[in-house]
């Protein structure tokens, strides 16, 4: 199984943390092979499988992973007694100072997003797609951190894991004109009579205007829709699987 690891995240030994990509599940096409998704049509078995694969791989007990039931909402949950890997919460965001308490946000071409306070040892997840990111969960995220856990938000180190560049995602004009009225449409390349939206962009402005510190910020510029050996993408084949961003205090 070949995980990546993020640059500034790696580096704390308290700290377990990756982006997973297609290698090293036992999921048949198309969801070969590490999806990690129960939602998607997948034989149940292999995903549970493929769930402790990657809880082997990253040492953590599988039953203690949190993942979400992500609704493209802007909803931020704090981890609570409440959540477990068979009732997990509804909701976008995940934040928690709980140790051995992995955290998952689940992607085909959304953004998966990782947020670490190493000064006040609270973790996070995030999943933001266009509607993620027109409705600001990034703000959300860094509000819960500052009003929850009394971070500064220019402690916050933050990993965005590979998404759909705006290389392959045409949108049409009454998403721009929503850009306009949201004051984003720096977001959008006009191509001849065609719109791209590049999500990327919004995320690390909102980043940026709420505090985080440029150098905190790690971008990934993969684009999954262009790499579907690497990566499943919903753009590009609306059956397909899971990818995921993880991370755990130790
Ligand atoms: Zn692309």
């Amino acid at each position: 199984m070949k995980i990546l690891q993020s640059d500034i995240l790696k580096k704390f030994s308290k700290l377990t943390h990756a982006f997973t990509n297609k290698d090293g599940g036992v999921s048949k096409t198309p969801y070969n092979s590490l999806n990690l998704a129960f939602h998607v049509k997948d034989d149940a078995e292999n995903v549970e499988s493929n769930h402790t694969l990657l809880s082997n791989k990253l040492r953590y007990k599988k039953d203690s992973l949190i993942y979400m039931k992500q609704v493209h909402s802007d909803i931020v949950h704090i981890v609570d007694e409440d959540d477990s890997f068979e009732n997990p919460p509804t909701c976008d965001a995940l934040v928690t100072d709980k140790i051995n308490t992995p955290l998952m946000v689940m992607v085909a071409d959304c953004a998966p997003i990782l947020f670490y306070d190493d000064k006040k040892k609270v973790i996070g997840v995030a999943h933001a797609g266009r509607a993620g990111a027109f409705k600001n969960i990034i703000k959300n995220v860094i509000d819960c951190f500052i009003n929850y856990y009394n971070s500064d938000a220019k402690n916050i180190l933050i990993s965005i894991g590979s998404s759909i560049g705006k290389c392959c995602y045409e949108v049409g004009g009454e998403i721009y004109d929503e850009t306009k009225k949201l004051n984003i449409e720096y977001a959008i390349q006009k191509i001849d009579d065609s719109y791209y939206l590049d999500i990327r962009k919004i995320l690390y402005s909102q980043l940026i205007s709420h505090g985080v510190d440029e150098k905190n910020i790690e971008l990934s510029n993969e684009c999954t829709c262009c790499n579907t050996n690497k990566y499943f993408s919903y753009r590009s084949n609306s059956i397909t699987g899971r990818f995921a961003g993880i991370i755990m205090l130790k």
